[in-house]
Order: C-alpha cells, then structure tokens, then sequence
C-alpha cells in the first residue's frame, strides 16, 4: 500500500509519498520540499500570512512532483500534519489533504507534526523501537518518552522559555548574521573558540529534577557580552562568541538527555527536529552516548527540518497498526500536545 503525507506545519510545504510493505517495512518513494524561507528572511522570522499564501501556491505542483516521482498515480491512503504550527498554514496542507482523500476515495490520517519529526528516524536506521527522543526545532525543545508510535508520547520536559532554535535564531540576530541563525552560527563556530566566553548552562543543576530547559538567561548572557565590548570598545572575535555559545547549547542538550536515558533505563537515544542537523550537537551527543553506552540515533540533516516524510512515518506505522483512519471533520489544532499521535 502506498501513502501520500503532506507538511505544511510552518515555512515548509513538504509531500511526501511511502510504500508500507506486507512484512511492514516502509520504503520511502518521493519527499519533495518547497520552503517559503527566503520569504521570511528580511522579516527576521516567520511571517504566518506569507506562509499560508506560499502553501496555498506550492501545495498542488509539490503534491504532483511527489507523485511523478515516485510513479504513483494514486495512492492508497492519505495523511496531513494537523497540528500543532500556524493555523493558516496547517489549514491549507490540512484541508487539501482531505480533498484528495475524499476525490480518491481513500482513507485519511491526521498526524501531529511533533511525533513525526521522531518517527522519521525510522527512514534512517531501521524500525523504531523504545527510545528517548530529544526534540530541537525553532518552536520546540523537548525531551520525550517513546515506547511505540502507536502508543501516547510521554512529554518528560520542555523549554520554559526559547526553543533552542529560537537562541540560534536571536543570538545570529544579536550578531548580525541573518535568518535563519543555526546554519550560520554552526558554521562560523569552526573558526571560534568554544572555550573563550563560559556561557551559563541554564537549569543543568542538582535541583532540576524534571528534564525541562531554558535558553533566554544563555541568550541576554550573549546580549550582555556584546553591549560590554561595545561600551568598553574591546573587539568582540564573532567566531568565539558563536563556537561557546554553541558549545552551551550542546552541552546542556546532550547532558539532560544522557540523563533521561539513564533515569529511565532507556538505551537508545533519538534527537530530531531542525537543531539536529547542528554539526556540534552531533558530535557532542555521540561521545555521550558512547560513554554511557547508549545507542544514538540521528536522522540525516534532510530528514530532521520539516518535510512529507515526517508525515507518511507516522501514517505509515498507524496503517501498519491497522489504526482507524480520521474523520474528515476534524480540525487543524495549532496546538495540539505531543500525546496526540492522530487526531481521529
Ligand atoms: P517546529 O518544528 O518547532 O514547528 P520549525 O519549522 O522552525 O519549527 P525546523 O524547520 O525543524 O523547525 O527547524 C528550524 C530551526 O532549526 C531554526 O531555528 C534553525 O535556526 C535551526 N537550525 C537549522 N540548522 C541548524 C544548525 N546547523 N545548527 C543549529 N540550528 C539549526
Ligand atoms: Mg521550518
Ligand atoms: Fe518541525
């Protein structure tokens, strides 16, 4: 059976299509991206009414590129990100997938965009099993509990304030660097020191027993820095404030995940999400785990920014499940909880 999955949470208008094998095994046969990014850059972030017109214009050249290429006609089931993200955009990719669903006649799937971005590491590495999954985009930092994609994720905590994308987006800000931030700065931090400036490592002490995050005192930190070197006329080397904030932002991420692994017994260790692709996450997180003896699962840059695959990972394991399809009632929940795997 073959699935067509549609993104379109935030700046991505991502149509994916699957092969769910027999033996439930799930091939992936197109994942075709278009990004409104570059719209948003001279805004310093994105703009929701230029998003939701960007899909509305992507949505049907992506959804027939997905299906060229994978030399599908018409696929046998259809899924759509229902939530959570801009509800004008969750509208549009929401909406025309039940269109197709109900011009094809095919059951329909409505999936929660925060449960894709874990189950889309089933497309690199095998068939998910247990696991924690470390989740770090420019809306969301959290860490996760994940028996089954069938089954209720289990929030273990969030960022009280910044998604650590958010940081990489607002320090690149402070630094004159452009949007979005954590290219740039990941970039530009393999020429600084990551040692020069210790940054704080927010909520990382004893007491901090819930798994939660925060990034906006690491963020003014930055902001302070550079206001001192301006006051005082120092130069400010830019690498080396990018390399050690970098490095406070790994370094925290990859301890509080290190320790869920280990508070809970768990033995593998998922990150997704767009701060994934951070080469220094990475890195750091490897060496962790390794030292722990934890297995560490990242999916390929490609797979952790917002994109269709993420879509047909989750529609894909609900069908494998023999899972109820959703009503064509139902409606985008901008949002919508992490325990919510479909919206039925
Ligand atoms: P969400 O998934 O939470 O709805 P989103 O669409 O902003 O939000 P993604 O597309 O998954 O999330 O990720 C985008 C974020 O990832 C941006 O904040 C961007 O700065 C960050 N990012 C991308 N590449 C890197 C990198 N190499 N290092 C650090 N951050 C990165
Ligand atoms: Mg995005
Ligand atoms: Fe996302």
């Amino acid at each position: 059976r073959t699935v067509l999955g549609i993104e379109s949470s935030c700046d991505e208008t991502g149509v994916a299509i699957a092969r769910v094998h027999d033996d439930g095994r799930t091939e992936l046969l197109s994942d075709v991206v278009a990004s409104s990014m570059s719209e948003h850059a001279r805004f310093g972030g994105v703009v929701p009414e230029i998003a939701s017109r960007a899909h509305l214009e992507a949505l049907v050249p992506t959804v027939r590129a997905a299906l060229a290429e994978a030399g599908v006609d018409r696929p046998d089931a259809v899924a759509a990100t229902i939530g959570p993200g801009l509800s004008g955009a969750l509208l549009v990719g929401s909406s025309a997938a039940k269109a197709y669903a109900a011009a094809w006649g095919t059951p329909f799937y409505a999936v929660n965009h925060l449960v894709g971005h874990v189950a889309v590491a089933g497309f690199d590495g095998g068939p998910l099993g247990e696991c924690v999954a470390l989740l770090v985009s420019g809306g969301h930092t959290q860490l996760l509990h994940v028996r089954s994609l069938t089954e209720p994720v289990v929030e273990l905590g969030s960022t009280v304030d910044d998604a650590a994308g958010e940081a990489y987006d607002k320090v690149a800000r402070l630094l004159g660097l452009g949007y979005p931030g954590g290219p740039v700065i990941d970039r530009l931090a393999a020429s600084g020191d990551p040692a020069a400036i210790p940054f704080p490592r927010g909520m990382t002490g004893p007491r901090d027993a819930r798994h939660d995050f925060s990034f906006s005192g690491l963020k003014t930190s930055v902001a302070r820095r550079i206001e001192a070197a301006e006051r005082d006329g120092s130069h400010l080397e830019v690498a080396d404030v990018a390399a050690s904030f970098q490095e406070a932002v790994a370094d925290v991420l990859t301890m509080k995940a290190v320790r869920a692994c280990t508070d809970l017994g768990v033995r593998t260790l998922l990150i997704g999400g767009g701060v994934a692709a951070n080469s220094r996450l990475r890195e750091l997180a490897a060496q962790r785990c390794a030292d722990a003896g934890i297995l560490l699962r990242v999916p390929r840059p490609r797979l952790c920014t917002d994109n269709g695959a993420m879509v047909v990972a989750v529609a894909s394991a609900l069908l494998a499940a023999g899972a109820e399809p959703s009503a064509l009632t139902v409606a985008a929940d901008p949002g919508l909880t992490v325990e919510v795997t479909q919206v039925v």
